[in-house]
């Protein structure tokens, strides 16, 4: 699944392709992916052109001349630019053909991935990214304001860091990451952290997410972008998909285990349960 450094890679590389670009023409083999009216949605979108491409969490938002386009992924989906029809595929969901020939293709095996319209000004208000929490790596982030949801919450830290309503842009990678910097058992209940120990991990969800953003994110076989670019992340997971490897910092051996039904690595010398 593709996680926030992910979804960046893939909102840098289409904008180098897109700004500028006006839709002449909308196809459908699969309209489901869409939730706005069909009619409308080709109404509103033909003739637009794209003026930017944003991201936040994992939802990229196509900022278009009168109306905005926010979609999500969810586990497979990829935008590729096709030069020519007899390129597409079978799951091939979306094409927009472009002024310039060519066409943007939305791809999704799994059909999960959303494209909805919204006014340009009630992008926050949307109901995809109306409930989202804080990004985690806004370098603004308050933990006073955050802190209170850990404090309430008698789940598993890696659950509560998944839920995207506290917190969003940290996926199943990214939450691993972060809890092996801060030295935090995933099942450690979040009501047992400090306001420090939060607040450190908000920091080293930042580091880690930047980390990624900055090598295109992670390459690892359940997801890789469109456009063939690979990110380089992978080389820098300390625990992540690394059962049975020794330990980085301490040598020990790389554990795996389930928590709120995710595949989930930790180090269990340096990420020891509280004794409370
Ligand atoms: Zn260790």
């Amino acid at each position: 699944m593709p996680e926030l450094p992910e979804v960046e890679t893939v909102k840098e590389t289409l904008k180098l392709h897109l700004i500028g670009r006006k839709i002449i023409d909308i196809i459908t083999p699969y309209p489901n992916i869409i939730k706005t009216d069909l009619v409308s949605f080709k109404a509103k979108m033909i003739n637009q052109e794209f003026l930017d491409i944003k991201r936040y969490g994992k939802y990229l938002i196509f900022e278009l001349t009168d109306i905005s386009m926010i979609s999500h992924l969810r586990m497979e989906g990829k935008y590729y630019l096709r030069e020519r029809p007899d390129q597409f595929t079978k799951h091939e969901h979306v094409i927009f053909k472009l002024d310039d020939g060519k066409f943007l293709s939305y791809h999704d095996v799994r059909k999960f991935g959303t494209m909805e319209l919204v006014e340009k000004n009630e992008v926050f208000n949307s109901l995809s990214l109306s409930k989202l929490g804080f990004e985690a790596n806004d370098p603004n982030i308050d933990v006073n304001k955050i802190y209170p949801r850990f404090k309430n919450a008698k789940r598993p830290i890696k659950s509560v860091l998944l839920d995207q309503s506290v917190i969003t842009g940290l996926g199943n990678i990214y939450v691993d990451e972060t809890l092996f910097r801060s030295k935090i058992h995933p099942q450690e209940l979040a009501y047992n952290l400090t306001k420090d120990e939060v607040k450190n991990l908000l920091i080293n969800a930042k580091v880690v997410l930047d980390k990624a953003i900055s090598l295109g994110g992670t390459t690892i076989r359940t997801y890789q972008s469109s456009f063939g670019v690979d990110g380089r992340f992978q080389n820098e997971l300390k625990v992540h998909t690394l059962v049975g490897k020794p330990c980085s910092v301490c040598n020990t051996t790389i554990e795996k285990i389930r928590v709120g039904g995710r595949g989930t690595y930790f180090c269990p010398n340096c990420q020891k349960l509280k004794k409370l």
